[in-house]
């Protein structure tokens, strides 16, 4: 019987022949098998993975050199290229496109010679909360399955939580790895904006986006984005730093100084028990030595609107390129004009969410508009990186829920928008300011259901981030 804890202890494995790729990959295809209602997979390589896995084992077997993630079997959400298969990011817009192209981090994981073993659903584009915007259906959360896993990155996160695979890579970009690592009991990595390649992400919101990591247990994460973080020259806004090899970095034993901001956790749409045990954790760190200050962050409330009006602007950008004729979905019939042509297709091939943020993009940047909402925000957010900077000129880290709510039942919120994006509240600020973000796995609610603690660092201090994450859960 195969079993998985982390990825040093499987490589030990691989190499004194007490276990195989093989084997990994097998109990993996059942495991994806008896999990199938859940819907976690929108593709699953099975004889691709198999394959993958035979070579490395005859790597093993050879002593030829191996790469970072050798025998590691990572599941990749559907917005991420993966060439000559399928990436639909959720939609019917791109329902049989097949990628020409491997995402940079797709790349790096292949070269590092890991086992992709299938794509993970997620709500389309990566819009949404609770992976209810999927075209191919929701996604259940495997720990009560009339909840929501969270989104947009939920078919990763129960891939995971359910132990289908070892890792696997989503996409934040306004909490999407970190919410659904919460509401699944795993941990959820956005690095610091410009750490990984976003080449052959598929874009939502360009500035914002940023490839994710979900495990369960930190030295995995790290070691996953040391293989896939550093310089490409496909993407502009990825950091030409050196990557520290953050894996072996992780086991400080130190204390730290720690912020949390008061409206955070006063906030009234934050469920009390979860308020009551952050608090309470707060006073264990403090009697574990480490400083936990409580500050002041009055922008709190603006973070919501900041974020949607400059991500939906940023989409409204970006998905223009659908328009049924460059690729993707046309709609059928015979049009009078190119414009019905867009508008069919158009129509037909995108989800009501995702049309409902191109409608608001298109408006925040209309003539006579454009100042009164993407100027201003743009302020907004230039204001929330000073308070940023100042913060951090002080603190180590800051502490915050990831998400005001456990997992909520599906079609709950999917009447309201605006209900579903407050479930964002916490998370959308590491993507205005560009810095890193965390989710750990560290509390149970009454209801059955676990919740994380957030912990967010400076921009480019991923490796404390991680070390921070590291010392925490092992002291839990
Ligand atoms: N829930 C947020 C949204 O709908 C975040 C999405 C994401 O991070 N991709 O925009």
């Amino acid at each position: 019987m195969f079993s998985f804890t982390n990825i040093k202890e499987y490589q030990l494995q691989l190499k004194n022949g007490t276990t195989s790729c093989t084997k990994a990959v097998e109990h993996y295809l059942t495991t994806i098998n008896e999990y199938e209602h859940l819907n976690a997979y929108v593709h699953v390589f099975s004889e691709e993975a198999l394959k993958q896995a035979q070579i490395i084992d005859d790597k093993i077997l050879h002593n030829k050199p191996l790469g970072l993630l050798f025998g590691v079997v990572v599941s990749i959400k559907d917005v991420l290229c993966y060439k000559n298969h399928r990436v639909s990011a959720g939609s019917k817009m791109l329902e049989n496109f097949t990628s020409i192209y491997n995402a940079t981090a797709v790349q790096k994981l292949l070269d590092a010679d890991a086992i992709i073993i299938g794509s993970n659903n997620c709500d389309e584009f990566a819009m949404g909360s609770s992976n209810e915007n999927s075209f191919f259906g929701v996604v259940k959360n495997g720990l009560n399955e009339n909840l929501v896993p969270g989104g947009s990155s939920g078919g990763s996160a129960v891939a995971v939580q359910m132990k289908t695979c070892m890792v696997s890579l989503g996409s934040d970009t306004g909490g999407s790895v970190r919410q659904p690592a919460d509401f699944c009991g795993i941990i959820g990595l956005k690095p610091t904006y410009g750490r990984i390649s976003r080449y052959g992400l598929i874009a939502y919101a360009s500035s914002f986006d940023q490839i994710g990591i979900f495990a369960n247990n930190v030295y995995d994460a790290a070691l996953v984005l040391e293989t896939i973080a550093g310089k490409d020259e496909f993407d502009s806004t990825v950091s030409p730093q050196q990557v520290p090899t953050y894996s072996q970095n992780i086991d400080t034993k130190k204390q730290y100084k720690f912020a949390y901001f008061k409206q955070s956790l006063e906030h009234k749409g934050l469920d009390n028990e979860m308020a009551s045990k952050q608090l309470n954790y707060i006073e264990q760190l403090k009697s574990n030595g480490h400083t936990v200050d409580a500050i002041e962050f009055n922008l709190l409330n603006e973070t919501i609107p900041t974020y949607y009006v400059l991500t939906t602007a940023e989409a409204s950008s970006n998905l223009s390129r659908f328009d049924g004729v460059k690729y993707g979905f046309r709609a059928d019939g015979a049009f009078n004009n190119l414009d019905e042509l867009y508008k069919n297709s158009r129509t037909q091939g995108f989800g009501k969410e995702v049309q409902r943020r191109i409608l608001l993009g298109t408006f925040v940047l209309s003539a006579g508009y454009f100042d009164a909402y993407y100027t201003k925000a743009q302020q907004v957010r230039n204001l929330l990186v000073q308070t940023t900077n100042n913060i951090f000129s002080n603190y180590d880290a800051i502490l915050s829920p990831t998400v005001p709510s456990t997992a909520f039942e599906i079609g709950k919120k999917t009447s309201d928008p605006v209900e579903m994006y407050l479930a964002d509240i916490y998370t959308v600020f590491a993507n205005l300011t560009g810095i890193n973000g965390i989710s750990i796995p560290l509390f149970k609610h009454s209801n059955g259901m676990p919740f994380g603690l957030q912990i967010m660092c400076d921009a480019w201090q991923d490796e404390k981030l991680l070390s921070i994450s590291n010392q925490l859960l092992q002291n839990n």
